[in-house]
């Protein structure tokens, strides 16, 4: 038997099957994870065999297996099928692929099952010898806490865990030790699964009866698992509408029919109140992988699915990977979040995946949001994905109320504060109804610049081209791209008058303004600055959901998923602050961030009121989101995208370039892009030229960054039959020059700055 073995080490040279010879003694499956001889001194390294063969013409001798390392395969053969593809199509090492299937720790033997120590009494005595044993002639016992123990195992009657005998006689470890010496009691391991606990109390939602909508929905989506043709289905629910109830009902369905499923969460959204609602329907039958598990932890939540233990994964983007192997259902809840697009090589996207997935399974594919994301909502009206809606909030509640406010207004009637009158009132009136309020702003720090009256310098990072923050509590300045601190200035740099200013709000002024406004109010405040700390975001919600304070602070952490039925009124000081990033997506996000925010209000029974604050009260993403108008918002922006040739009319690619030197940069980035844009009208032909759209040499929006000067080259490029072939020539170009430049392709960035 001849093993078809890629070795676990990431560089092209040697991202290709190795042949080895399998030992009769050894019995190998394909997906095991093996231990072989690799290169010159025959060093030993891991890999995965990834196929078998029985015959092999080779006149070269072969090496041989050494040993396997798990004793079942860790890839699935739906994985490798997988990896094989992602290498195709994201033009990745096949190993870094590979090794997305399965969790890092395993990799290197950095972690191991965990096997608990456990004892019971040996039979070469009965227990009641064993207790006269211990006991001196008056019957007093000579080894107190020997007697203890051997009492504890014959009352239990069962064997137990070390820890637990400790725990229970207060610390035995001497007295069990030398229990085993003299062959009273033997010693056992057994195999044991850390789980993730905190992200634990199990809160059980009430069971509801379904309403229309929702039945619809679920039927759609059952139908589709029944049908296993890895359909895929988009849920358009407005915040609040119910949708993972409907997410729990087709998670039964799909456990009933004997099949497994995989439920993605964006990160931020994977709170212990989201968990526990998965936990509470499904108990043990959940695996939870997300970043905050120990290695411990995500290596045993990992072999309970891989070993049929747990059939339901709930998990950040990464989780697409679980290894079932009777895939039924993909979820994927807010489908629109950037987060689901990996940033590193391989640049996957889950739902990519999942789509792949389902086609290959026969699984459904069930993609859900408030607020899709236009490539979704387009596919859904096309007819490529089917569409359900759930347009109202549960038992009727009201959409809640959004009022926009003028700030250039409050500003001509002499307020020049961070709170309109109306914002004011509102909280006001909040507060004196026992109610709580949601503050919304998505930029962190006291103020987002800080430049000299005199002459108008603004205070940039030495390394990058942005502003830096003033962050008034750490007494200094901050770069939010690099993180390097400065001092706050006390004259400017440039010309050396004392007239320093600082502009632009930032969340941790909106705190100090509040306190100020009310100070009797509590507020808590969450962004990245006050969040470092393990456990601080979970501690910081659930402070708020017990009601310890009346206000949340806080940037796009606080818009998502959170479900606190004691908000009434959501105030957004500044909807200003996405619309003016130089992306193509701005509108979209900023129609998006809105309305997830503006969601948050009013979940139970009380009415929500949202204060939407801004320079821009027309524009679209703002009226939109107002009148909780997504189809208006989809049609609008859609024309827009047509106009401008973007996504999805286009495939949108940048290649950028980064240097130290700017000059010589902007000179090769100027050249590489011609060259490449030659290349490419080459193979386009004149009847394909009008496909392209090839932007020249330019330097990105933020120039620099940490040091680091950067150009791009913008392509788009119409979807064609040959939209393939194109794409495989720009990542060859790239490959091709990649140590010349610094440069990465990036195919649909998520991030244009
Ligand atoms: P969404 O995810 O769409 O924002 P959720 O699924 O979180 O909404 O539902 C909001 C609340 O409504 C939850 O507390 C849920 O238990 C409850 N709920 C869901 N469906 C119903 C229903 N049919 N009747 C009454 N309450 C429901
Ligand atoms: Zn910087």
């Amino acid at each position: 038997m001849f093993a078809e073995i890629i070795i676990d080490i990431a560089h092209a040279n040697v991202d290709r099957l190795f042949t080895y010879r399998v030992p009769e003694e050894l019995s190998i499956l394909p997906g095991q994870h093996v231990l072989v001889p690799f290169g010159h001194g025959n060093a030993q390294k891991e890999g995965f065999v990834l196929s078998l063969t029985e015959t092999l013409e080779a006149d070269y001798p072969l090496k041989d297996v050494l040993r396997a390392i798990e004793p079942y395969p860790v890839l699935l053969p739906e994985q490798i099928s997988l990896a094989y593809w992602m290498q195709k199509n994201y033009h990745c090492l096949l190993v870094d692929a590979l090794r997305l299937m399965i969790p890092a720790q395993l990799r290197g033997g950095r972690v191991h099952e965990k096997i608990e120590r456990t004892v019971s009494l040996s039979r070469t005595l009965t227990p009641e010898e064993m207790l006269r044993s211990l006991c001196d002639s008056s019957g007093k016992p000579r080894a107190k806490k020997q007697h203890e123990v051997v009492k504890l195992l014959s009352e239990s009657g069962l064997e137990m865990s070390v820890a637990d005998i400790n725990a229970f006689l207060g610390g035995a470890s001497s007295a069990i030790g030398a229990l085993i010496r003299r062959g009273y009691l033997v010693e056992n391991g057994h195999v044991t699964f850390r789980r993730p606990d905190g992200a634990g109390e199990a809160i059980a939602d009430k069971t509801v009866a379904l309403n229309a909508a929702q039945q619809s929905a679920v039927a759609a989506v059952n139908e589709a698992m029944a049908r296993r043709d890895g359909s895929t289905l988009l849920l358009h629910g407005v915040t609040g509408s119910g949708k993972t109830e409907v997410y729990m009902r087709c998670i039964e369905a799909c456990l009933r029919s004997g099949r497994e499923a995989i439920v993605l969460v964006p990160e931020i959204s994977l709170t212990p109140q989201t968990v526990g609602r998965f936990r509470a329907r499904f108990s043990d039958e959940i695996a939870v992988l997300h970043s905050r598990l120990s290695a411990g932890e995500r290596f045993d939540e990992w072999r309970r699915i891989r070993l049929g233990r747990a059939r339901v994964a709930v998990g950040a983007r990464s989780a697409i990977f679980a290894p079932f192997s009777a895939l039924g259902l993909i979820i994927i809840d807010e489908e629109h979040e950037a987060s689901y697009q990996s940033e590193t090589a391989p640049r996957y996207h889950a739902a990519e995946i999942a789509l792949r997935r389902a086609a290959e399974t026969g699984a459904a594919l069930l993609l859900g949001s408030a607020t899709p994301s236009l490539l979704s909502y387009f596919r859904a009206t096309s007819g490529r994905y089917q569409l359900l809606t759930l347009p109202e909030r549960v038992m009727h509640r009201p959409m809640p109320e959004v009022e926009i406010v003028d700030m250039r207004q409050e500003f001509l009637a002499g307020n020049n504060g961070i709170f309109s009158q109306r914002l004011q009132k509102l909280l006001r009136e909040c507060f004196s109804d026992g109610r709580q309020a949601m503050l919304f702003l998505n930029r962190r720090g006291y103020s987002t610049f800080v430049s000299c009256r005199a002459c108008g310098k603004v205070i940039q990072c030495e390394n990058c081209d942005i502003s830096m923050t003033y962050h008034k509590n750490a007494g200094l300045l901050r770069c939010h791209f690099c993180g390097a601190s400065a001092p706050i200035p006390s004259r400017c740099p440039d010309c050396g008058k004392p007239f320093i200013k600082y502009f632009g709000i930032g969340t941790e002024q909106v705190e100090e303004q509040l306190r100020r406004l009310f100070p009797d109010v509590r507020a808590l405040r969450m962004d990245t600055d006050t969040m470092r700390k393990k456990g601080a975001f979970d501690q910081t919600l659930s402070a708020f959901s017990r009601g310890e304070a009346q206000v949340l602070i806080g940037t796009q952490m606080i818009a998502k998923g959170h479900d606190f039925p004691n908000v009434t009124l959501v105030g957004v000081v500044a909807a200003d602050a996405t619309l003016c990033i130089p992306d193509y997506r701005s509108t979209e996000r900023t129609f998006q961030l809105l309305t997830q925010v503006a969601g948050r209000a009013g979940r139970d029974d009380n009415p929500g009121r949202v204060v939407v604050q801004t320079y821009n009260p027309n524009h679209p993403a703002i009226r939109f989101a107002k009148n909780h108008d997504y189809p208006g918002f989809f049609r609008y922006e859609l024309a827009e995208r047509r106009k401008a040739l973007f996504p999805p009319y286009t495939l949108f690619l940048r290649l950028l370039f980064s240097g130290p030197d700017e000059a010589a940069l902007a000179e090769s980035g100027e050249r590489y892009g011609r060259a490449l844009e030659a290349a490419l009208l080459d193979l386009l032909g004149s009847e394909g030229r009008q496909d392209l759209l090839m932007l020249s040499c330019s330097p990105a929006p933020i120039r620099k960054k940490q040091g680091s000067y950067r150009y791009q080259v913008l392509i788009k490029l119409l979807r064609t039959k040959r939209t393939a072939s194109v794409l495989r020539l720009i990542y060859d170009f790239e490959a091709a020059h990649r140590n010349e430049l610094f440069a990465l392709l990036e195919v649909n960035p998520q991030d244009m700055l």
